[in-house]
């Protein structure tokens, strides 16, 4: 039956000219069956530039909107339509208006887990990997708005030196992840080094040896001499880093930071939102453009 369905899979990829994108935090077998797995702006960049029609984005909602928006002209599928990020829905446009206007002067340095709507009412993007170099390039004089992870925002301002106005969202399953876990796991493990997802609170970053973006573990783990890890993010990521170190341990923070979201998508989806061409992410023209502009201004750094 699953090889059945993978078959059915790749025909449909080649007859509708497809590349599948897979995120790091997706389920194993979603994983395998990507054509590429990375971070969410990754993963879109590397859309931008394959002749495929269309890009199937295993992932969560925000991601396949980035992928329309840095893809114009191609078709971008979401396997199924209610796997949405619950820090991204933490902040509406109306009320980061509202914040706009009470400060006018402030620069809007928004995560790039946010909406379409969100990134063309901001000034410039950022990504949990230069979160710091984007705080550390506005002029010294203007005040700074960080939109919505009040924990990436945290860090990059005790970073960076800057202070910041921070959005009070956070990433659930993140947040999941306490220093308790990260206690446990040392005890259990006294040789793994710790390394953690800057979206993780104050206190468990402060007994991490690398605070790294998802690409940043992948990379850490791989050039430490260290033999044996503590991860705290996203449990999915787990599956590629044993892929890529099978001589190197790997143990979760806690087997409580999987995101119910991400791992809504399965490869029975898959089919099924190939076969029907359903379900299409689209970002109107101007929202896109003004997305578009706040990418393009970190891209440019
Ligand atoms: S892991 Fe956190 S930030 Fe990522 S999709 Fe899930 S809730 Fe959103």
């Amino acid at each position: 039956m699953g090889d059945k369905l993978l078959e059915r899979l790749l025909e449909l990829k080649k007859e509708r000219n497809a590349v599948i994108l897979a995120h790091n935090y997706q389920r194993p077998e979603v994983q395998d069956a990507g054509d590429y797995v990375g971070d969410s702006l990754g993963l879109s960049r590397t859309a931008a530039k394959t002749d495929a029609e269309v890009i199937l984005f295993c992932g969560v909602h925000f991601m396949a909107e980035t992928a329309a928006v840095l893809c114009p002209g191609k078709t971008v599928l979401m396997p199924d339509p209610n796997a949405g990020c619950p820090m991204a829905n933490m902040v509406a446009v109306r009320e980061l208006r509202a914040l706009k206007q009470e400060r006018p002067d402030a620069v809007v340095v928004t995560y790039v887990n946010t909406t379409a709507a969100i990134k063309a009412e901001s000034d410039i993007c950022c990504t949990s990997a230069n979160a710091v170099k984007v705080v550390e390039s506005i002029p010294a004089e203007k005040e700074i708005i960080f939109v919505p992870d009040k924990n990436l925002g945290r860090y990059a301002a005790e970073k960076s030196g800057r202070e910041l106005i921070l959005w009070p969202g956070y990433c659930p399953t993140h947040q999941r992840i306490l220093v308790e876990d990260i206690r446990e796991q040392k005890e259990q493990h006294r040789n793994a080094e710790v390394v953690v997802h800057p979206e993780c609170t104050k206190d468990v970053i402060a007994l991490a040896d690398g605070v790294e973006s998802t690409s940043g573990i992948l990379r850490f783990c791989k050039e430490s001499k260290a033999t044996e890890f503590i991860i705290g993010t996203e449990m999915g990521l787990l599956h590629r880093l044993q892929k890529e170190n099978p001589s190197k341990e790997f143990y979760p923070a806690s087997r409580l930071a999987d995101c119910p979201n991400m791992k809504l998508n399965t490869i029975e989806k898959m089919v099924w939102s190939l076969e029907d061409m359903i379900y299409k992410v689209e970002v109107p023209p101007d929202v896109a453009e003004g997305a578009r502009a706040a990418i393009r201004r970190m891209l440019e750094l």
